[in-house]
């Protein structure tokens, strides 16, 4: 349990890098029914910090800055009792009528909504539909209406608490947060049963908005350019209603906590795009200190988008390719607007998590497909499942491990069992039919590994060609180095495969002994120590001297500090969160190859991941 809370947080933070919606560039409520879980999704503030009056800490979900009145949006919800009835068929037809006008109410909005919500995020809303379609819900209303002899709208609303509660009671904070989606579209079935117009989400004039709870159909309603700004006392990253607030071209900032509800309506306030805060009746002096960072990193944002779409190169014109991490199809959007050149790393994780069983081989093609067409040409680097480790997957026969970092995880699991592999592998070349794609291999330790799944792929290959499906005869494969063993033995894996790509996170994880979630040991837990450069300065050597190219795609390639000393060692493609590609960019247009080689050698030799980082941020002028 306490691995599988580790690595749903882990995904959650992005694994460590900044989340897709932190560098978007910044543009020019009666009592509920269902009965609402009320315990903040996320913490408001974190612990410990004072933070001075009138200042309300929350969660940033889209940046940005907002000035300007509070309204409250107030739920507009009728109340309901158990009313009794006679004609229990008409109370029937009558709720399946509510049902269906509700799915049309979600059409209509979607529709309305057009290139504001995206493809995918358009599945959020299809999840709702089939909650209106579950025979486990709509049956169980009905047999009770029949039985119990009362209204549509008590037993609906019991049934759809009971099932926001059960959701609400779970530790997986993923499944936890579905609890906001049944309750939004139970609220909209009461709606249509009830005849209620619903909570007029939009104030009469341009206004920052206050929600108790931010809903899906909250952010599908409104009208952003009539809306300043958003808040919302609770909430957390992986609610629906955030994945689609984090879309917005405006300001949104969750989990400020219960003190929003007593900010006067219309009171003046402000909501800070550099920190997660609302600042009620800010003072002329605070407008203006705000408004002064807001021009400088607009002005630093600016330079960064112009560099969005341009080729990465240094100011003398070294070139490297600047590749963005995938973690989740929804974020296809997000990469294709990023400027990445590729994506350098498909986690293919989240295909078996939060299910009952592994998907087959027609679902991940699928899935793999779609997002080879949507990247239009753009290389698509599917690593196979990292199972194992930091990414249990509950449903897989696994005997619990010990240390299951050192354990039974990544290509060791993956080459153990063959159907899973397989699978993966013939669903990953299929795809390649549609587009570049590359296969690679994640925890490699040895040659011996790096020859079976070769020849996995092959026997694969030979497998499609006799099923007469088509893939690409030349796809590209590549092991990850994050291994000690694959960087000291990088020379003798280089021949065999067609690219590295160094997994820092694991890396650092290995070289220090320091597990990458364990609090108390992330001072050494650093990329920067001169052990994990001189593997990754090792790695990069014995690739180019094989001839092919090397990647990295641990969160130190996106990290600007980090730059100059890769680009110094030769690393040739940087993958990264998508959020960091313009700024990445940017940075290297301050840079010359031969100062970064010096800058490279020198910290080679130094001591500490302190002092490296030191003299890489002197160097950058920091
Ligand atoms: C890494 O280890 O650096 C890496 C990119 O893989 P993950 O973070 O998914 O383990
Ligand atoms: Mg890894």
């Amino acid at each position: 349990e306490a691995v599988f809370t580790s690595i749903d947080s882990l995904i959650r933070d992005n694994f460590g890098e900044a989340v897709v919606a932190a560098t978007r560039p910044e543009p020019a409520g009666k009592a509920p029914q269902p009965a609402e879980p009320r315990a903040p999704l996320a913490p408001s503030a974190p612990s410990g910090e004072e933070r001075p009056d009138g200042e309300l800490p929350g969660l940033a979900i889209a940046p940005g800055f907002a000035l300007g009145p509070l309204h409250h949006v107030r739920r507009n919800l009728p109340e309901i009792n158990p009313v009794g009835i006679t004609e229990t068929d008409a109370e029937i037809s009558r709720f399946e009528k509510a049902l269906s006008d509700a799915e049309a109410g979600i059409r209509t909005s979607l529709a309305s909504a057009g290139d504001r919500i995206s493809e995918y995020d358009r599945r959020i809303f299809d999840a709702h539909i089939s909650y209106l379609h579950d025979p486990e819900i709509t049956e169980t209303v009905e047999g009770r209406i029949a039985d119990e002899r009362i209204c549509a709208e008590a037993v609906w609303s019991q049934v759809v608490g009971k099932l926001a509660r059960t959701y609400q009671a779970l530790d997986d904070p993923l499944l936890k947060a579905r609890a906001d989606d049944v309750i939004d579209v139970g609220q909209r079935v009461l709606q249509c049963l009830t005849g209620n117009k619903g909570t007029a989400v939009d104030g009469a004039e341009p206004s920052v908005l206050a929600f108790d709870i931010l809903r899906p159909s909250d952010v599908l309603s409104l009208d952003e350019r009539t809306v300043l700004g958003i808040c919302a006392g609770v909430g957390g990253k992986t609610s629906h209603a955030a994945i689609l607030a984090s879309a917005l071209s405006i300001p949104v900032v969750l989990a400020v906590g219960e003190a929003l509800a007593d900010v006067g309506e219309g009171q003046q306030v402000l909501r800070d795009g550099a920190v997660a805060r609302v600042i009620v009746a800010p003072d002329a002096k605070t407008i203006l200190a705000i408004a002064r960072d807001r021009k400088l990193s607009q002005t630093h944002v600016a330079r960064a988008e112009a560099v969005r779409a341009l080729p990465a190169e240094t100011a003398d014109g070294h070139k490297v390719r600047v590749a963005a991490n995938m973690a989740s199809p929804d974020e296809l959007g997000a990469i294709v607007g990023s400027g990445a050149q590729e994506v350098g790393l498909l986690r293919t994780e989240f295909l078996f998590m939060h299910r009952d069983t592994a998907p087959d081989e027609e679902e991940q093609y699928q899935i793999y497909r779609t997002i080879v067409s949507g990247l239009k040409g753009k290389a698509l680097t599917v690593r196979t499942a990292d199972i194992g480790g930091d990414k249990p997957v509950p449903y897989m026969d696994r005997p619990p491990e010990i240390n299951p970092n050192l354990g039974w995880r990544g290509l060791r699991y993956s080459l153990d069992v063959a159907p899973l592999f397989e699978t993966q592998l013939a669903a990953i070349l299929r795809a390649s039919a549609h587009g570049p794609v590359r296969i690679m291999f994640p925890l490699v330790s040895t040659l011996d590994e790096v020859k079976a799944a070769r020849e996995q792929v092959r026997a694969t290959m030979n497998g499609l060609r006799a099923r007469n499906i088509p893939f690409d005869e030349s796809v590209e494969v590549g092991i990850m180095i994050e291994v000690p063993a694959a960087a000291e033995m990088a020379d003798l894996l280089a021949p065999e495969v067609d690219f590295f790509s160094i997994g820092t996170n694991d890396l650092t994880q290995y070289v220090m002994a320091a597990d990458r979630a364990n609090a108390k040991v992330q001072n050494l837990f650093d990329p920067f120590n001169p052990a994990v450069l001189r593997m990754v300065d090792r790695s990069i050597r014995a690739a180019h001297d094989a001839g092919i190219w090397i990647g990295m795609c641990g969160a130190m390639a996106g990290d600007p500090v980090a730059a100059p000393i890769l680009i110094g060692l030769g690393l040739d493609e940087f993958s990264m969160t998508p959020a960091g590609v313009a700024e990445f960019k940017l940075a290297l247009k301050g840079l010359t190859l031969p100062d970064c080689r010096g800058l490279a050698g020198e910290v080679l030799e130094l001591t500490s991941a302190k002092s490296v980082r030191e003299r890489s941020a002197h160097f950058l002028g920091g």
